[in-house]
């Protein structure tokens, strides 16, 4: 290859790291990234969260955070002022549980901070502080932030715990509060039940959001009290022959509003969290509940109450009861411990008989839990869309018959709403609330419940008013990538009440109830608007005593009188219109960058507050999600101890390296593998490029020869393209274009140079070398920078115009030729491949009649309208039986092209005799041996019995 390779890979990462610090420390310099009001120019302005600063960044935090500075420095590129700002969230559990976590001595979380980020002991120590910590991680983080390149506006810098910021926060609540968005309520809510505060997604390990879920309590009576039998399919109970209890497992016996109940120890435990005055009487092993007899509340049946080792005491009650009919788990369990039981039917699937569980278990034979798990949720599955009651009228109670007798043909959800209601009304059982997705465990490491929160502080997203805004912003908005639209419009219809306060925690105290601190999920949803004005706030030094609400509302909404609003805050008009006219010009947001795990919290309540606030021209227009990061394959996590700290990654591949790794090697929605083996190939793949402009003065060709015109084609259609994927931000297929196939269009133009005999084309290669440079430059923008002062700018590449392209129907002519010589050369190289052992004397390509062209443009033509060889033959009339056996061939050649083929056919005037002449020597070069064009006329017809069509000439070798 031509490649010049002068220096080591380490040497080179090395230079790039060096380059990447020289450049960061320029644009700082220049202001660059300073973005400022600019009447002339369209603003952009985009944002991505702003951090919790708990720990320091690993590669899995750079992704969302370089996608959107590389978006951003693309339109930047395309001539927007672009604002890009950043802030750092302080605020609520996620601080504060991890200073806890270090004052209690946490062993991994210690070992994590001291042996994966390499913090110093004495500053491990002072982690216990939740500010200490904030602070320490906040620098560490912006470091992390700079070394990567984020070309981010840092004069707008904040913290959620600033009490400027905080009386925007007061300013946001009043607003929610005066439209009734905001409630005070009785509701369930995630609860760790050692802290005593609600908890949301952010507050849990791993970051996973509480669902809470309902079950319903059937009473199963026994001479010791109550059974409550908890169950999400109530329909059944008709059916049920048995009551499970774990025998393993301690019972509480307890008293509710007078009625006592046997639940497990953790039901007891966690009922205190949904009602009142539980007395607690005593315990009771499960095996000693199967000495007793249960009476079914609906049939009046005495059934047994049997030991089952799978009913877990950690969900629900701890008692469940057994319908085999319809339950694999029950029937598969009443068979195994052989009990002669009878399976009593109550629901009819059409075609599928009504005895689901018992089929589906002998026909699947389930091999442990998790086969059972699925057959039941298959069960579930197709009752609850097909089932239909059975007539259970002679099943119950002689004083239920009338009523059950209405349940005949009822569907599965109709059933089961009717009998929920009738068990409530007539004493017969209740509902609890259950956390469906458990275990889901507290930051602080306790599993959580569900908690009835009485006078509670809550967002009322489910308040319909407020929803149907809210579905009015998505239906605006444009979402990357596209099929995301569907799961905020899902989220947008079941997003309920939501607790917006904490007890503990940083923050900003709720304004008319000042013991409760807004949580950390409620205190980020519009605060993009506060980076508009931040700078100005520390320019003009207003204390957070002058930013009344009656300032926010006029800098936010532009509501009430200026003068007033002056005289009473001490700000001059000209400043609060400064700030107004600030606020107004970035927005609204032109596009949020976020990971997809937000989508259910963050992202959606953005929205909704968004909407709440703000006029509809003020609502935020994009959002932009990508998936995760995965280290060699597999998931960052603790306790696989493979965390890479991102300051770590940058020092060892450097900051451009990085950057391409994380956003290009999958597509937005999907999650992005970091491997050492890619990021060392992206870094020798710049080398190359590197070397290769270090030659560019070596080449001093000139003229406009084919291969110049294709090289420049291939440059203006790869400018094309990457606009068209960077609109979309599509960074993989950019990326795999310029940095890839770029390298092939090099290869093949030096290739082509060499068998014209010819010097590469000096000043062209300059110029698509600056073209190219500036098409990289929002991904490696370090390089970038670096590459576009070597070549004699001393402009900043970052601020230089993304190139243009006009479409052209000659640049694509060359680009076909070229594929056409280079299917030439693949049909040359089979028949050497098959027949020749050495090189061959020479390949002699005999072209078709050049009227027959023609006839294969009409057949594609004809094709391509779902027409047949019968239109062809009408059209082309062959005169006799040979010319009409030519054309079937040239017809079927026509169902056998390529895209690329038929593209050149139909959109030109094909010569293929000067076409295979211009590319003889390429051909010849690339099968090193000499290559001769002829007519098919010119064919020996006595040594050779071989067909010319057109676009598949007589290739003889000799
Ligand atoms: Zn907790």
């Amino acid at each position: 290859m031509f490649w010049w390779l002068g220096i080591s890979a380490k040497e080179f990462v090395d230079f790039l790291v060096s380059i990447a610090e020289k450049w960061q420390k320029e644009w700082e310099k220049a202001k660059i990234f300073e973005a400022n009001p600019d009447k002339n120019r369209k603003k952009f302005f985009t944002t991505v969260a702003f951090p919790y600063p708990n720990s320091p960044f690993h590669l899995g935090h750079g992704r969302t955070y370089v996608t959107c500075d590389i978006y951003a420095r693309y339109m930047r590129m395309k001539g927007y002022n672009v604002l890009f700002p950043m802030g750092f969230h302080y605020t609520g559990t996620p601080i504060i549980a991890m200073a806890d976590d270090v004052a209690k001595g946490d062993k991994e979380l210690i070992d994590i901070f001291k042996n994966i980020y390499e913090i110093p002991d004495n500053v491990i120590s002072k982690l216990a502080d939740p500010l200490f910590m904030a602070n320490y991680f906040k620098d560490e983080i912006k470091k992390a932030m700079k070394e990567i390149g984020l070309s981010i506006d840092w004069r707008r810098e904040f913290t959620t715990i600033d009490p400027e910021f905080s009386s925007f926060i007061v300013w946001q609540f009043s607003k929610l509060q005066e439209k009734g968005f905001i409630v005070r309520d009785t509701h369930p809510v995630g609860w760790c039940p050692v802290h005593h505060i609600p908890v949301g997604m952010h507050d849990t390990k791993g970051d996973m959001e509480p669902e809470i879920g309902e079950f319903v309590l059937i009473y199963f009576t026994t001479d010791l009290g109550i059974l409550p039998a908890a169950t999400l399919r109530p329909e059944t109970v008709f059916g049920a022959v048995a009551v499970w209890v774990n025998p393993d497992v301690t019972y509480s016996i307890i008293e509710i509003d007078g009625k006592k109940m046997i639940v497990s120890e953790r039901s007891a435990f966690k009922l205190t969290f949904q009602i009142d005055n539980i007395k607690n009487i005593g315990n009771i092993k499960g095996s000693e509940l199967t000495k007793y007899k249960a009476i079914n509340p609906i049939t009046g049946k005495e059934i047994p109450i049997l030991p089952a080792d799978f009913v877990d005491p950690n969900v629900a009650t701890g008692v469940v009861m057994s319908v085999p009919a319809h339950a694999p788990f029950d029937y598969f369990y009443l068979k195994k411990i052989k009990q002669d039981i009878p399976i009593v039917s109550v629901i009819q699937v059409e075609g599928q008989g009504d005895t689901l569980a018992r089929d589906f278990v002998e026909k699947n034979n389930p091999k442990n839990k998790d086969d059972l798990q699925k057959l039941t949720e298959q069960v579930y599955r197709i009752e609850y869309n097909r089932g239909k009651m059975k007539d259970v009228s002679q099943l119950v109670k002689p004083d239920y018959v009338v009523f059950f007798k209405s349940f005949t043909g009822l569907s599965v959800p109709e059933a089961r709403q009717k009998i929920t209601e009738f068990l409530i009304n007539n004493g017969l059982g209740r509902k609890i609330f259950e956390i469906m997705n458990r275990p889901v465990y507290c930051r602080c490491g306790n599993e959580v419940v569900v908690k009835i929160l009485k006078d509670q502080w809550f967002l009322d997203y489910g308040n319909p008013e407020w929803k149907a805004l809210a579905k009015k912003l998505i239906a605006n908005m444009k979402f990357i990538p596209p099929e995301v639209r569907k799961d905020f419009e899902f989220v947008a219809d079941w997003l309920q009440k939501r607790a917006c306060a904490r007890t503990r925690g940083l923050g900003t105290p709720l304004p008319w109830d000042k013991k409760w601190i807004i949580e950390s999920l409620s205190d980020s949803t519009i605060y993009m608007a506060y980076y508009t004005i931040a700078h100005k706030i520390k320019q003009y030094q207003l204390r957070p005593s002058q930013l009344t609400y009656d300032f926010w509302n006029y800098v936010m909404l532009g509501i009430g009188n200026i003068d007033e609003i002056s005289s009473k805050t001490g700000i001059s008009k000209e400043i609060i219109k400064e700030i107004r006219d600030e606020f107004l010009y970035w927005y609204p947001l032109d596009i949020r960058h976020s990971g997809k795990d937000l989508i259910p919290n963050h992202l959606s309540f953005f929205i909704f507050n968004h909407a709440a606030i703000f006029p509809e021209e003020l609502w935020p227009k994009a959002i932009a999600v990508n998936g995760f990061v995965l280290y060699e394959g597999k998931k960052m996590s603790k306790s696989l101890r493979n965390i890479i700290p991102l300051r770590k990654a940058l020092r060892i591949y450097s900051p451009d390296v990085v950057r391409i790794t994380l956003t290009s090697t999958a597509d937005m929605g999907s999650d992005v593998n970091f491997s050492d083996s890619y990021a060392k190939s992206v870094g020798e793949i710049l080398r190359k490029y590197y070397e290769f402009i270090k030659d560019l003065p070596k080449y001093n060709g000139e003229g406009t020869d084919f291969a110049d015109r294709w090289l420049r084609a291939q440059v203006n259609r790869m400018v094309l393209e990457s606009t068209k994927y960077m609109d979309n931000i599509d960074f993989r297929s950019t990326v795999n274009d310029i940095l890839y196939n770029f390298d092939s269009y090099l290869k093949e133009y030096m290739e082509m140079c060499k068998a014209e005999g010819k010097e590469p084309n000096g000043k062209l290669m300059r110029d698509i070398i600056e073209i190219w440079i500036k098409l990289l430059a929002p991904f490696a923008p370090h390089f970038a920078e670096e590459i576009w002062h070597e070549l004699g700018h001393n402009t900043y590449i970052s601020l230089e115009k993304w190139p243009t392209a006009e479409e052209s129907s000659e640049d694509l002519y060359f680009i076909l030729i070229h594929e056409y010589h280079k299917r030439i050369i693949e049909d040359a190289s089979k028949i050497i491949n098959y027949y020749f052992k050495n090189t061959p004397k020479v390949v002699k390509i005999y072209v078709a009649e050049e009227e027959l062209m023609k006839v294969l443009k009409d057949a594609v033509q004809i094709l391509s309208s779902g027409g047949t060889l019968k239109q062809l033959m009408e059209k082309e009339k062959p005169s006799d039986k040979r010319m009409a056996n030519l054309y079937k061939k040239i017809y079927e050649l026509a169902v056998e092209l390529d895209d690329t083929m038929k593209k050149l056919i139909l959109g030109y005037d094909v010569n293929e005799l000067e076409v295979l002449k211009q590319g003889a020597k390429y051909i010849s070069y690339k099968l090193n041996v000499p290559v001769e064009v002829h007519n098919i006329s010119e064919l020996d017809r006595s040594k050779y019995n071989k067909e010319a069509l057109p676009m598949k000439p007589a290739i003889i070798v000799e």
